[in-house]
Order: C-alpha cells, then structure tokens, then sequence
C-alpha cells in the first residue's frame, strides 16, 4: 500500500495561539508552564487532526517555540556562552538567544544585555531560522531530555505514533557560522557532531520510535567538496552504529541531482524524499539510483503555497513511481513542511466562493496527501474526490478572474524600446539637474516616516467603517502636511510624502490590484513570534485606476522642493505574495512591471519628478543554485523593473532601494537596472562591500544608509560625517546621496527629526568642502 506522509505541520495554530501565548510569555502575563501548556495543546491538535486524516506519516518535532533549528541548537548544547551565563531557566535561555534580551539589574540579579543570534532566510523562503553559532572549541552535548525524544513520548502517549524529525548534521553546520572571535568552518566540527545524533537516534529508537525523519535540505544547494565528503563520511559512521530507527532522508526546495553521488554512497537510508512540486524532472533520476529496497517519498503536494494539488499531474508521477518499484516502496508526501502556508482554508469565510475552491491550505493539504496515496491504488474508492479537484482546477483554469484577454494581449506586444530610457544615463542626468536644480551630496529618506498610534487607530477606523472615506481622506492629508513640513524644516533636499495611508508595502498595492485576493486568517510565520498574511495572486494583474498619485500629487503641492513617489516593484510584490503556480512568475512579475509603469507614468504627468521603486525582495528571490537558473531569473526580475520605470522622460529620476548592500553575487543586474539613483541599507555593513562600484565604474548615483534606524539612539553629526569619510573611500563625491538606512516608520518623531538634522549637518559640512 502506499503510505502518506506529511513532513510538518504549521505550528502557530488557526488563530495565532502561539503567538498570542509567546508575547503573553514574553509580556511576564503568563507563566512558562502556561505558555508549555499552549505548545502541548497545540501539538497534540495537529497530531490529532492528522491522524483523523488517516495520514499514516506524521512528524513529531517538527512543532518549535520560535524555531525548529534554535530547537537543535539547544538539544545539541551549541549555545554561546553569553547566553548560558546568564543563570536563565532554559527557555529564556532559548528566547534569549532567539530574541536577544535586555532585562534591568534587581536586587539579587545583575542587569543583562544580550543581543540575539542572526536570523537568516530558510532557503528561498520567507521564514527565518537562527543560526548556529560556532566558536572554535565548540563542543556539542545532547541535552538530559532531548525535545525530540519528549515530543515523541507526547504523542505516543496520546496513541499517535509519529516519525520524529530532525535537521540532519550537515545541514546543522552548513547553515551556521562561526561565532564572533571564531573562525571556525562549522563542517570540520562534524566527526563531533555525529556522536551526539547517533545517541539521540539511539534513544528514539529505544523510545519506540522505528523511523526518523532527517532533513537534509543542503542537498539541493551546491556543496562544496569539503561538505559533501562530510556527507559521505557522516552518514557511514552513522550507519555503522547499532540500534539506529530507519532513517528517511528529506530534501526540499529543490532537485538533488547534483548531489546524487551522495545518496548513491548511503544506500542505508531506508527512503529518500524529493521535491516534486519544485523539480518534478528528478524522479526518473531518482527511481535509477534507488537501492533495491529503498523507499522513495514523493512530494507531491506544495508545501509553500496555497494552491490545491493538481491530483491528475501528481497521480501521474505517482503512478510512474509505482510502476517502476512497486506500491510498498511509494510514499506521497506534502514537498516540504506546510510551515510556509497557512492552517486551513476553513477560517476564510470571506473568500469568493469560486476562488476558495481552488485553495488548499494546511489541513486541506493534509487531505489531499491521503487521497492522493488512496487513489495511487484504488482510484475508484476517492473517485468523488478526484473528480471534484479536477473540476476545481478546471473552473481555475477557465475562470474570468484567472484570464485577463486585455492583459494578455499586451503583454504580447511588448517591443524592446519598452525597456529602455530614451537616453542614457549621462544625458538624463542633465536633463534631471536641469529640472531639479539639486545641491552636492543630496540629502532624502527612503519614503516612510513615523507610524504613529493616531495612524494606525484612524486606518482600522477607517476599515471598521466608524470613519468616512473623507473624514480619512483629511485625515492623511493633514498627515502628509505635517510630514512635508518637518522635512522642510529639518532642510532634506528630496522630500517623501511618508506613506502614511500604508498598511504595508505589499498589500497596500496589492489591494488596488486586479488579480489578488486577501485572506483574514492566512497567517505564515516568518520568525519567532512574527507572522505575515500574504496576498495571493489568482490572476492576470492589472492597475484600474491610479494607486499614489493622489497622495504624492498632494505632497508636491505643499512644497517647491521635488517630491519623491513612492512604490514597491514588481520583484518584491511577486515575491511577498502567494504567486500563481499556473503561469510562470516571469509572466507575473512581467504584469506587475506593466501596472507599475502605468503608475510611474502616471506619477510623472502629476508632476511628480523623482520616482522610487522599492525591490528588497530582489535578492531573495535568487534562485538557490548558481548557474542558468540564476542568470534566467535575474534577466526576467530586471526586465521587469524596466518595464516599470522606463516610460518616463530624460528629466524624470528613477530612485530604487535594496535593504541590503551584498551585491558581489549579483552586481551586474544591479547596474542592469538602469535606476538613476540606488538607495542601499548600509550603516551596520562593512564599507569594503562598496567596492564593487568603482571595480565595475558604476557611473549612477548611490546613498548608502548613513545611519540605523533600528533603533532610537540619535547618532551625532561627527559619526555620520565618519561614516560619509568611510564612502568616499569608494564612491566619488558627485554620486554620493546621503541618507538613512530604511524602514524610518518604525520610530518616533523626536528622534526621527534629531538624527536627521545632524544627517543633513553633516551633508553640509561635506558640501561646503568641495
Ligand atoms: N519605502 C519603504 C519605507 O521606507 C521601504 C521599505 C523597505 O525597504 N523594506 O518604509
Ligand atoms: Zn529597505
């Protein structure tokens, strides 16, 4: 029989339980044995609704309090010495580390003051995991009770045999770093690591647990040699140990191809996952090199969006599967985890109901496996099922909302001069002085300002309807006013309306978007406590009706200094929503480039003659390999801000902003972009990272962030001016903007306005000095 497996459930629960009872925690509101208490019940209520799915796989541990791989951290004794020296209990300890910790001296206990461990991107996704930090006599020690162990126990005790997961030992070290005064490479601790899996695999074992889950995720990156011979020589001293459960190799977010050599000398592993969603081409590859009894899981059901299976595509390579090593060596299995999406489609009340019927969240995805492991040998008892799924994807594909014939037809007419400004840079550069008549060293902000209580209280007014659409439309104006206004006074050369009619960047666009729909309870976790509720892309995108005009038009009617506008591009939409799995996000972010140039046009006839188009998400967005996938994705992302920003006239200056400076991977698409003027977060960035601009002779304008907005502490007019000194080192003064790093929306006016009088003194000072 073929089996169903799921590789991991969301754990924040349908309403947010466990962010509400973390920050409760957190808030000193509740206790630690109520907050445990939440995490139990939660556990047990996915457990339980799996196996009421009839999945015969579910995974334990897989449930984390802020981060499966802090998780490990701890179970592995790899915590930092400034955080076990702080004489915490062991889930501060924990929270410490993932949040970093501030707390006052008290009668019997010093003050502490420890900043977190780095939170970095999942892979290509929008969650953040903690890394491990490493010293260089790092030692590793499972802890008395093991997480996995316990959670196992839970669950058995409740009558629900799981399989227990755990990041596997080369991923661990590769995805970590060495600590600060270290210089470790983590992979060469691995012969020290592995003792402390064999034990923890042991004691599973002898908890009654026959199989574990052991991701591998890195397999789908490209290793280099030192870490796939780890690889090889792990596992071999791994499988030599006795009393080990079988152990299920995972990997996700990719092909494994590359690494197939790998798995080829590990034929102990009892089954190896794939991604099929991400790479459905692997299989054939894959059922090759099986050894004669491995089982192989096919993740067939999208672990990272919201989409519903398209039973007939999985069945195929089910059956293909089947066909080739027999019902018993097949699993069907979700591609990943289901962190990434959102707990169940049950809660979207709000939904049209023609779109809700082409989603599948969490529990609906937990289904879907099982029907689809079903069907793999006896169609006929989920024929029902199967034949409404085909007619859900039908419906999708026929839908009106899904086809745009006005978009499409558009989109096949572009022409290559679409792409380009009309002039290059030196020529619009003159036309852009001409006009806007702007000092040396300009001075701006990166477009919000402060989001006060008084916003966001008139905005869910507003959305509760107990504000008219007047009353809010004064409401903001006044803002814009006051926001121009201290910008005035404060002398910033290119003022910003400060967005203050912005939820977020994302779905404010989003909203005004044909094509997206929103959910009231799709909520993602993407670290620790924080969540995130991304639009979703049904369809073809297009703009009805301007988005920013109104607001920009009426900023640059208070003043005589130019107004920048202010939007998010394409890449960044695209990539914080839930794209369309029916359309390639070329095509997508292809649309998106088309709404947005509508909009910067638009911009520009209204007067506005400074445009910036916001793309953080650029880098994320970098496929995980280098190589042609790669340069493919960022010729089409490129393409795409083109398409946006070049409708505009020589004297229009094109503005974009990076919440980051590492460009060396990818500098060359930066410059391929073409924006008259790169705003980039910088201030807490080694100034050697500028580098690549004189080596490549970058000619365009720049503003590295001068100072950080993180946090509330005012830096003075001397630091800044050191910080502008560090710049010139590799930037010519005539290119130079300076500027805050990003994100000023975060902070309060009093400090807002001090930082940024000694950010433009300091301007000054370098202005006069030329
Ligand atoms: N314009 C946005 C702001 O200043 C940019 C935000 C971002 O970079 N993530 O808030
Ligand atoms: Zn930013």
């Amino acid at each position: 029989m073929v089996k169903s497996s799921v590789l991991g459930f969301p754990r924040i629960g349908p309403n947010r339980e466990l962010k509400k009872a973390t920050e409760s925690y957190w808030a000193g509101k509740i206790s630690a044995e109520q907050l445990l208490e939440t995490g139990k019940s939660l556990r047990l209520a996915h457990w339980k609704l799996q196996k009421d799915a009839g999945v015969e796989i579910i995974a334990s541990n897989d449930f984390a309090f802020y981060d499966q791989v802090l998780d490990h951290i701890q179970m592995f004794n790899a915590v930092p010495e400034r955080y076990t020296n702080l004489g915490l209990a062991p889930i501060d300890t924990y929270f410490a580390m993932g949040r970093g910790l501030q707390r006052a001296a008290a009668e019997d206990s010093p003050a502490i003051d420890v900043t977190s461990l780095e939170m970095v991107k999942w892979f290509d996704s929008n969650y953040h995991y903690v890394r491990p930090t490493l010293s260089d006599s790092q030692t590793f020690r499972l802890a008395e009770k093991p997480k996995a162990v316990s959670d196992f126990l839970e669950a058995k005790q409740e009558g629900i045999h799981t399989r227990p997961v755990l990041l596997g030992p080369v991923s661990f070290l590769h995805l970590g770093k060495a600590d600060r005064n270290s210089s470790v490479d983590p992979i060469t601790l691995i012969d020290q690591l592995i003792p402390v899996y064999q034990d923890l695999l042991q004691q599973l074992k002898s908890a009654g647990a026959d199989s574990v889950q052991i991701d591998e995720p890195v397999l789908v990156l490209d290793l280099p040699d030192k870490t796939r011979a780890a690889f090889k020589a792990a596992y071999k001293t791994l499988f030599e140990s006795s009393n080990l459960p079988e152990l299920v190799v995972a990997t996700y977010f990719g092909d494994i191809l590359h690494n197939l050599d790998l798995l080829k000398a590990t034929p102990q592993f009892k089954a190896i996952h794939i991604d099929l969603v991400r790479a459905p081409a692997q299989l054939d590859d894959i059922l090759q090199v099986l050894a004669p009894t491995q089982i192989i899981s096919l993740g067939v059901v999208d672990g990272r969006n919201i989409w519903k299976t398209n039973f007939e595509n999985a069945l195929a390579l089910i059956r293909k599967a089947v066909s080739a090593v027999g019902s018993d060596r097949v699993i069907v299995a979700t591609s990943s985890s289901l962190l990434h999406t959102p707990h169940t489609l049950a809660s979207e009340a709000g939904l049209p109901e023609e779109v809700r019927n082409w989603f599948s969240f969490a529990v609906e995805k937990t289904a879907e496996v099982k029907i689809l492991a079903v069907a793999a040998t006896a169609e006929q008892d989920v024929a029902h099922e199967l034949q409404s799924n085909k007619a859900a994807i039908e419906n999708r594909k026929n839908s009106l909302r899904t086809n745009d014939s006005v978009v499409q037809a558009r989109q096949r007419e572009l022409s290559p001069d679409l792409y380009k400004r009309k002039s290059e840079f030196p020529v619009r550069l003159s036309a852009q002085q001409a006009k806007l008549n702007l000092p040396l060293f300009p001075t701006t902000t990166i477009g919000s300002f402060p989001q006060t209580k008084e916003i966001r209280l008139a905005r869910q007014k507003f959305t509760k309807g107990q504000l008219s659409a007047d009353e809010y439309e004064d409401f903001i104006k006044k803002e814009i006013a006051f926001v121009i206004k201290q910008q005035e006074e404060i002398g910033l050369d290119v003022l910003v309306h400060g967005e203050p009619e912005r939820n977020d960047m994302v779905q404010y666009f989003g909203e005004q978007l044909t094509g997206f729909v929103f959910t009231t309870h799709g909520w993602v976790q993407s670290y620790g406590s924080r969540c995130v509720r991304p639009p979703i892309i049904v369809g073809d995108i297009s703009r009805p009706k301007p988005m920013t005009v109104k607001e920009s038009q009426y900023a640059q009617g208070l003043t005589s200094r130019p107004v920048k506008g202010m939007l998010t591009g394409p890449i960044t939409v695209l990539r914080w929503s839930f794209p369309r799995d029916d359309i390639h996000q070329s095509v997508q972010a292809e649309q998106l480039g088309l709404a947005l140039r509508d909009e910067v046009n638009d911009l520009e006839k209204a007067g506005i003659n400074v445009i910036q188009v916001d793309e953080p998400a650029l880098r994320e967005g970098l496929p995980l390999r280098k190589g042609t996938e790669r340069e493919k994705y960022l010729d089409w992302a490129v393409k795409s801000f083109r398409l946006a920003t070049s409708g505009v006239s020589d004297s229009t200056q094109i503005h974009s902003h990076f919440c980051y400076s590492e460009f060396q991977d990818f500098f060359h698409a930066i410059a391929a972009l073409d924006a008259d003027v790169l705003s980039i977060e910088y201030s807490k960035s080694d100034s050697k990272l500028l580098k690549v601009f004189i080596e490549d002779a970058y000619p365009r304008h720049i503003g590295p962030g001068v100072y950080d907005i993180h946090s509330p502490r005012v830096p003075s007019v001397e630091e800044i001016k050191g910080k502008i000194e560090e710049m010139l080192q590799y930037l010519r003064a005539d290119q130079l903007w300076i500027d805050p790093d990003c994100g000023l929306k975060t902070r309060q006016w009093p400090e807002t306005i001090a930082a940024l009088e000694n950010m433009v003194a300091a301007a000054k000072y370098f202005r006069e000095k030329e």
